[in-house]
C-alpha cells in the first residue's frame, strides 16, 4: 500500500481506532472514498481490549468491502508487545525506540525488523522524536537528521520511517510550523516510505504539502477520538434518559466516518484502491 502511494504521490491515511464503532466508521469512509486505509492501535489500546480481538474485528470488517485494509500496531516501545501482536496476526507493526539513544534505537529496531521479516511483517520505526502526548507516548520533540536517517534506514532494514519535522502528538495550542525543507532533505536521503505522526490539528494545506514532499502514510488519532467523544457527549446531553449504547454509538460512528472521509481527500487517497 505504501509503495503504491509513494509511486503515485499520495498518502495512505492511518487512523487510530479504539473500538467497534471507530473501526466501522473508518472502514465505511474508505469504502465510500474507494481509498486504501490503515487502522491502527496503540499499546494501551491493545491492552484495553486485546491484539487478537482487533485482528478479528478488522478482518471481519475488511471482508465486507472491496478496498485494501491493513491493521497496524502503532508505537510499540516494548519488543515483547510487538512480537505478541505479530503472533496474534497483526500484519504491520511499529517499533518505537525513538526516545533512546541513536545506537539503542538502531539495535532495537534492527532486532524487531529481523523478527518481523521472518514472518513477512513490515516494520515502521522512528528517528528523531515526535513530541507531545498520546496514550503512553510522551516527550519533547527532536527533529530527524537527514544524514542519520539514511544510516538508520540502511542499518536497520526498516520498511517505513516516521519523521520528526515539527508535528506533535495530542492537541496543539497553536498550529505548528513544519520544517518542510528538512522533510525534503530526508526524502533525498531515504528511499523508504516516510510517515507523518501528529497530524491531528494540522491545517489541511500543511498535510497536503507534506504529502507532496514525500510523506506516504499520515497518522490521525487525537482528532478522531475528539470527534467520537463529542458525538457521544452531545447525544447524552440531549437524551439524559438514554440507556441504549446503540443510540450514541451510531452518532459517534457517523462522526468518525465524516472526519475520516475528509482526511482521505486531504491525503489524496480517494479512488486509489
Ligand atoms: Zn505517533
Amino acid at each position: 500500500m505504501l509503495r503504491d502511494a509513494q509511486k503515485n504521490g499520495y498518502a495512505v491515511p492511518a487512523f487510530n481506532v479504539e473500538n467497534l464503532e471507530m473501526a466501522q466508521g473508518v472502514i465505511a469512509a474508505a469504502a465510500d472514498a474507494g481509498s486504501p486505509v490503515i487502522l491502527q492501535t496503540t499499546s494501551p489500546t491493545v491492552a484495553y481490549a486485546s491484539a487478537s480481538l482487533f485482528v478479528g474485528l478488522v478482518e471481519a470488517l475488511a471482508r465486507e468491502v472491496d478496498i485494501p485494509v491493513c491493521l497496524h500496531l502503532d508505537h510499540a516501545t516494548d519488543p515483547q508487545l510487538l512480537r505478541d501482536a505479530i503472533g496474534a496476526g497483526y500484519p504491520s507493526v511499529m517499533m518505537d525506540a525513538s526516545r533512546k539513544s541513536f545506537e539503542e534505537n538502531l539495535a532495537l529496531t534492527r532486532e524487531a525488523v529481523q523478527y518481523a521479516a521472518a514472518r513477512d511483517v513490515p516494520v515502521e520505526a522512528e528517528l528523531g522524536s515526535v513530541g507531545g502526548k498520546e496514550d503512553d507516548v510522551e516527550g519533547a520533540s527532536d527533529y530527524t537528521d537527514p544524514q542519520r536517517a539514511r544510516e538508520f534506514v540502511r542499518d536497520t532494514g526498516l520498511f517505513s520511517l516516521a519523521v520528526a519535522i515539527g508535528t506533535a502528538h495530542g492537541v496543539y495550542k497553536q498550529t505548528p510550523r513544519l520544517d518542510l525543507e528538512r522533510l525534503s532533505a530526508i526524502r533525498a536521503q531515504v528511499e523508504a516510505p516516510l510517515v507523518l505522526h501528529g497530524a491531528s490539528g494540522l491545517e489541511d494545506q500543511q498535510v497536503r504539502q507534506c504529502v507532496q514532499k514525500g510523506i506516504c502514510k499520515v497518522n490521525f488519532a487525537t482528532e478522531l477520538r475528539a470527534a467520537y467523544t463529542a458525538a457521544v457527549r452531545k447525544v447524552l446531553a440531549e437524551h439524559p434518559e438514554a440507556i441504549d449504547p446503540k443510540l450514541y454509538g451510531r452518532e459517534a460512528r457517523l462522526a468518525v466516518e465524516c472526519l475520516a472521509r475528509h482526511k482521505m481527500d486531504v491525503c489524496g487517497s480517494v479512488q486509489r484502491a
